[in-house]
């Protein structure tokens, strides 16, 4: 496995490999990958001839009082963890590579980032905008994979690209979650073990809104009031916000005809979890109302 810092060389690399007809397939992360980014490289190992994982934690997604100066950062692993799974090059720009002094051009993509988790961390998404347009621009993917497990990221990143004519196939992969549902995550390290034994009351909540959904309800207070009341069995959890939303807009739903996303960050203590599910309505619904 080829690794390399520069951006040049990364680019020079790929445009060789795509003017010899060569796919090349993008897989961008934070680092301290665990099962959920190896599912990610797996699909996109089928899906490409030449396969990159960018390791780059960046410093504009985060907030001020947010993790970066801790953000786990097991290098040695990571690398080993890409050669496992066939990835032919590992791109690990600088701060300073990616941030030249002078640096001063944003993308935002203000609709999409303006609730959930743009309202919590306000200049997340411009930061995930930027790197990733600054990524698609040094890698050149034919494809590239996100998780669904960032819903909203994904999200705004089909909206990017598409809205910006990149070029870039986005396929976003389902989230993989440990045995209890936990959604798998780099910051779950963070949790302590009594904190890891309610961290999966998130995922059962969302599970709680979606079986009333699937039982027919449409009423978006019954299904919301189903999650509440699985999420305050746990009085450690705080909810930022556990909603039902519209799957493509992200916008609060008044009721469920067809499709609903269920949206929810709680904190545990100083931790942060977030997690979704899209749930269709019975079909019988759908069928009905078609008729
Ligand atoms: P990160 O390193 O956290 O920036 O994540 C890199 C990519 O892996 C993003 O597209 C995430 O959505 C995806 N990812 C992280 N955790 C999971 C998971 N549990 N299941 C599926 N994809 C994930």
């Amino acid at each position: 496995m080829k690794i390399v810092h520069s951006p040049q060389v990364m680019t020079a690399w790929s445009l060789r490999l795509r003017r010899e007809g060569v796919t090349v397939g993008f897989v961008p992360t934070m680092g301290a990958l665990h099962d959920g980014h190896r599912a990610l490289i797996r699909a996109a190992r089928l899906q490409c001839d030449a396969l990159v994982v960018s390791i780059f934690v960046n410093p504009t997604q985060f907030g001020p009082t947010e993790d970066l100066a801790k953000y786990p950062r097991p290098l040695a692993n990571d690398r080993r963890l890409c050669r496992a799974e066939g990835v032919d090059l590992c791109f690990e720009p600088s701060v300073a590579a990616m941030y030249p002094e002078g640096f001063q051009t944003t993308v935002a993509v203000p609709a999409i980032a303006r609730r959930w988790e743009g309202a919590a961390r306000p200049q997340h998404f411009a930061g995930v905008a930027t790197v990733v347009t600054k990524l698609f621009g040094m890698v050149r993917p034919d494809i590239a994979l996100f998780g669904q497990k960032d819903y909203q990221q994904a999200a705004l990143i089909r909206r990017l690209v598409n809205d910006l004519n990149m070029g870039v196939a986005i396929i976003v992969h389902p989230t993989v979650r440990e045995k209890d549902g936990l959604a798998m995550s780099s910051r779950n390290v963070y949790l302590s073990p009594e904190q890891r034994t309610i961290a999966a009351t998130l995922y059962k909540s969302l599970q709680a809104g979606a079986e009333v959904i699937r039982k027919g309800t449409t009423d978006i207070q019954a299904i919301q009031l189903a999650m509440a009341t699985m999420i305050e069995q746990e009085p450690a959890v705080t909810v930022d916000y556990l909603v039902a939303c519209d799957p493509l807009t992200l916008d609060p739903l008044s009721s469920v005809t067809s499709r609903a996303l269920l949206l929810g960050a709680v904190r545990l203590g100083s931790v942060r979890l977030i997690d979704n599910l899209v749930v269709a309505a019975p079909r019988t619904r759908i069928s009905q109302r078609c008729g």
